[in-house]
């Protein structure tokens, strides 16, 4: 198994992975590694496909579903203006990135990736074990809470 992301899915599996937040019926919730954007989740679906066109239209619907109640959990534990949501054709697994947005962060509303990787990535904005307990309970919660709502 050489998949980044299926090695992370195998943490999760075995409780090693700090970051995760939440196991949906699709995929898996977890934190961004790096955090310019407060809040930054990814939303990984739960097998190794690469397309969201390989899989069946059912699965499509029932994941694009729980892609809406993760951004809305997002959006509201972040209290951010708004969220990006960006499904990236050119990644070995399918993910979904969730970007919570606030005015000026990038310069000319642009969106996120115009950013310099310098800044994007910067060591400063890397997520460790202990400033992610928090976010990751909080948006557990928030989670939780927005599911007895469907
Ligand atoms: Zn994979």
């Amino acid at each position: 198994m050489t998949c980044y992301t299926c090695k992370r899915i195998e943490m999760i599996k075995n409780n090693k992975f700090p970051f995760f937040v939440e196991e949906l019926e699709t995929g898996y919730v977890v934190l961004g590694d790096h955090q310019y954007f407060r809040g930054y989740t990814l939303f990984i679906f739960k097998d190794h496909v690469t397309s969201i066109n390989d899989i069946d239209k059912d699965i499509q619907l029932k994941f694009m579903q729980d892609l809406l109640l993760v951004q809305e959990a997002v959006y509201k534990t972040f209290k951010c203006n708004g969220v990006d949501i960006e499904l990236l054709s050119n990644s070995e697994h399918l993910t979904w990135h969730i970007f919570p947005r606030e005015d000026g962060d990038v310069p000319n509303n642009s969106p996120v990736w115009s950013l310099h990787k310098s800044i994007l990535y910067n060591t400063y904005n890397m997520l460790n074990s202990n400033s992610a307990k928090e976010m990751v309970s909080d948006l557990r919660e928030t989670l939780n809470n927005l599911k007895k709502t469907r």
